[in-house]
């Protein structure tokens, strides 16, 4: 019974272009987490995005462009925005840019800023929907606020009780979110860790980019503490997992005889970024008392992986 309710919450993606242009909500697989999409312009649309996730308010939406053109005509680019979405689009890349007067884009998409965050994915099956559905499309990730995000078309069945339409569009090859930069006035700054590390970001623009401080009005500001949460405890940095306890490797596993999975066998940091939802959802299904996780290295995409696993420990 549960297989043929998951079975109907599928959709192809005909019907999922179709949802969209009606006004609907449906979820759709990006290279980053699935997102759960509605036509911007439309603020019925938008609100049944926030009620589906219980999704704070405060909290603006990433709009997915099917190319620059698009994003063109909602926001103002300078010139730096202009060398990181032609370096990084298609890709996990958000700019945070100031909003075009006059774009059409629902108040609510943006929560009252002056700034719009988009986006141009680079997963085919988005762009084409995006395209069909003739409108840009703001998604937040395709699951309840503050849980786990998705990177399977089941995590986002399951998230929702099969409430939600998905397009399957397989496992997401990046697996944590985008990259977002703030650019306005010939300032840059990085909003938040993601798919796309800082190092690269800098190489393009050739200088530094500063993270944004916590607290500061810049930040992104759905950047909550707790995040990204799994109902079981995350404990961090563990070397040695205790007797029974689950746990999250990464490289070489010490000796364990609880549940394990190992985020990269080989320590291949975007190995590991593309497994850690899938890997945190399928520990913590196991019910565990504790999941223990390996230290990853801060560097490169280890940013966002850490980033995010600190946020899924936080009580
Ligand atoms: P999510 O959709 O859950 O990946 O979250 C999107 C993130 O983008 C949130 O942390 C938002 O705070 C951030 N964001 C979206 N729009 C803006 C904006 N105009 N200014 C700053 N941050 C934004
Ligand atoms: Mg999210």
């Amino acid at each position: 019974m549960d297989k043929s309710r998951n079975l109907s919450a599928r959709v192809d993606s005909t019907t999922a272009a179709a949802i969209l242009s009606a006004g609907g909500i449906c979820a759709f697989a990006t290279e980053t987490v699935y997102g759960l999409g509605a036509d911007a312009r439309n603020a019925d649309a938008v609100l049944a995005i926030y009620e589906a996730k219980g999704r704070p308010r405060f909290n603006p939406l990433i709009v997915h462009c099917a190319n620059s053109a698009m994003a063109e005509t909602l926001v103002v680019f300078d010139d730096n925005a202009r060398t990181l979405a032609e370096r990084f689009w298609p890709g996990p890349l958000t700019l945070v840019l100031p909003i075009r007067p006059g774009n059409g884009i629902a108040d609510i998409v943006t929560a009252g800023l002056d700034t719009l965050a988009v986006r141009v994915p680079a997963h085919a099956m988005a762009r084409a929907l995006i395209a069909a559905a003739l409108c840009p499309i703001a998604a937040p990730s395709a699951n309840p606020s503050g849980t786990l995000s998705p990177t399977r078309a089941q995590d986002v069945v399951d998230g929702f009780a099969g409430r939600v339409p998905v397009l399957d569009g397989g496992a997401c090859i990046s697996g944590v979110e985008s990259t977002i930069i703030a650019c306005r006035d010939g300032a840059v700054i990085q909003l938040r860790a993601g798919a796309i590390a800082n190092q690269e970001i800098e190489a393009a623009l050739g200088r530094k980019v500063p993270r944004a401080e916590k607290g500061s009005p810049v930040a992104a500001p759905g950047m909550l503490a707790r995040h990204y949460a799994p109902r079981t405890q995350l404990c961090l940095d563990v070397d040695n997992p205790e007797p029974g306890e689950a746990y999250l490797g990464f490289g070489p596993l010490p000796g364990c005889n609880g549940p394990t999975r190992n985020l990269s066998p080989s320590g291949d940091l975007a190995e590991a970024a593309r497994n850690l939802f899938a890997m945190l959802h399928e520990l913590d299904a196991l019910g565990a008392g504790s999941i223990a996780v390996a230290p990853i290295p801060e560097t490169g995409l280890g940013e966002a992986i850490n980033d995010r696993l600190r946020r899924a420990a936080e009580r």
